[in-house]
């Protein structure tokens, strides 16, 4: 196995995330298979199922750094 293939596989082990399948019926562990969209507060995300490989979209926000202005 190459180098570049080893840490691109170690990377998606490290990104799993537990969200409910509909294939599954349940919650499963998901892979990140692809970055869709980068917005300011969150990434939306390709994620694949690592029981049944059925990819679904997913967002992660971003907890924000600075405290919007409150009024
Ligand atoms: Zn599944």
């Amino acid at each position: 196995m190459q180098d570049d293939e080893l840490a691109f596989l170690e990377d998606q082990l490290a990104g799993t995330e537990l969200l409910s399948c509909e294939t599954c019926g349940e919650d499963t562990l998901h892979a990140h298979a692809e970055v869709l969209e980068v917005y300011p507060m969150a990434t939306k995300l390709l994620m694949q199922c690592t029981c049944c490989q059925t990819e679904r979209t997913w967002i992660d926000w971003i907890p924000p750094k600075t405290k919007a202005r409150s009024n």
